[in-house]
């Protein structure tokens, strides 16, 4: 092969070279005198992406879905009743994982092309005057269906209904990409993971606890088990600078390196950026007769991944793999009921106009390969005419 393969998935995301540099570093020794100081310091800094002053971020070996699983189990019981919605397969395993794990889920069933339903979330909690429900749940960027919610708004209902339930929210894919506010919106337990915003390989969970989670956290008597992602052992260790097992030493120096670049930049041009980016791919969909995108109207549009229906008769499991096979480009696929109806511009972390315009170029080349009737050039029209007027 020639050239470069180019990766357009919403995660894992392009890598910066100068992280890949951070991490090409000799094993070193997670006990050694002065490695307390370097994560002391990145716990610290990791605050600033969550856009948080108190609590606190936990970093866990293990991907996203560790994280999900830490919030719950340390601050909730079984039994416990949530309030939940599902909308695409990311909120649906969460949804699955909470269920699995004994909590008793409130469930808002959402059309896919839309997200977390404020009205029924406010009706609801307005309802329970007990105040049974001790947790409501958002997935802040659906990463399968390219939709976006509006945690703020999730923020409001709450306060709206005077309801004291903490605020989960699923994060991966938004934070360090589109704006989030963990103090401003009241956010409880936000959760995230390396591959997507943070530009780094997957590995790394990430989860940040406001006091009010904390303390969930220490007063809550009848414990779920856990064990390898419980917040005391975390804390106890994290206090002195260190961590209650080995550390994934070389990812946390990419971290370091992605967060400088990330912090350097501001939470407020890194959000613009990428809404730039994203307006860019959703000119050429438009532009492409017959492809329309899952999200149901703009004010539900995600910035951090476009899924794009193809149109009547042309397969998306086709444009994947000839984009994949015929120009050494990986799109991301149709999840669930979204197979072979819908492909995925995944445009977050390290990016640029040039590299999306490669993107859009080579879907549009499947596409076409596929049989789809769109105007050979139209998608890359549109979004250099949006790069080209426009800017961040
Ligand atoms: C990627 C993703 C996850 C799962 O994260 P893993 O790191 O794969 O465990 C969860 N939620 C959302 C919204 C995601 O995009």
């Amino acid at each position: 092969m020639n050239g470069n393969k180019h990766l357009f998935i919403p995660g894992p995301t392009n890598v910066p070279e100068e992280v890949r540099r951070a991490m090409n570093v000799p094993m070193e020794d997670m006990r050694a005198p002065d490695f307390g100081d370097f994560v002391t310091s990145l716990l610290t800094d990791m605050k600033k992406a969550f856009r948080m002053e108190n609590g606190r971020v936990f970093i866990f070996p293990s991907s996203g879905t560790g994280a999900w699983e830490s919030a719950i189990q340390n601050t909730l019981t079984a039994g416990d009743k949530v309030l939940m919605s599902r909308f695409g397969q990311f909120s649906l395993l969460w949804v699955d994982m909470a269920e699995r794990l004994g909590l008793n889920v409130e469930l808002c069933d959402v059309e896919w092309g839309k997200g977390v339903p404020l009205e029924d979330y406010e009706r609801i909690l307005k309802a329970d005057t007990k105040h049974e429900i001790k947790a409501v749940f958002a997935t802040q960027n659906e990463t399968a269906t390219g939709v976006s919610s509006d945690v703020e708004g999730v923020r409001r209902a709450l306060d709206a209904a005077g309801h004291t339930a903490m605020l989960f929210v699923d994060g991966v894919s938004s934070i360090a990409s589109i704006p989030f506010e963990m103090d401003k919106w009241g956010v409880d337990l936000a959760v995230s993971g390396s591959q997507k915003g943070f530009m780094l390989p997957a590995g790394l969970g990430f989860l940040a606890a406001s006091e009010k989670a904390l303390a969930a956290n220490a007063s809550n008597s009848e414990k779920m088990t856990r064990c390898y992602f419980s917040f005391e052992d975390m804390i106890k260790l994290n206090d002195t600078g260190y961590f209650p097992y080995t550390p994934a030493t070389q990812l946390l120096r990419g971290l370091r390196t992605a967060l400088d670049m990330i912090l350097a930049d501001g939470m407020e041009s890194i959000w613009a950026r990428h809404k730039f980016h994203a307006e860019g791919v959703r000119r050429a969909v438009a532009a492409w007769d017959g492809c329309e995108l899952v999200a149901k109207g703009p004010e539900w549009a995600s910035d951090t991944v476009s899924a794009i229906y193809t149109p009547e008769g042309v397969d998306a499991r086709d444009v994947i793999s000839g984009a994949y096979y015929k120009y050494q480009t990986s799109l991301g696929t149709g999840l669930n009921k979204l197979m072979g109806k819908a492909f995925r511009i995944g445009h977050l972390g390290s990016l640029n106009p040039v590299m999306l315009c490669g993107a859009i170029s080579a879907a549009e080349m499947a596409l076409l390969d596929a049989g789809a009737k769109i105007q050979p050039g139209s998608g890359v029209a549109a979004a250099q005419e949006h790069y080209r007027t426009k800017s961040a």
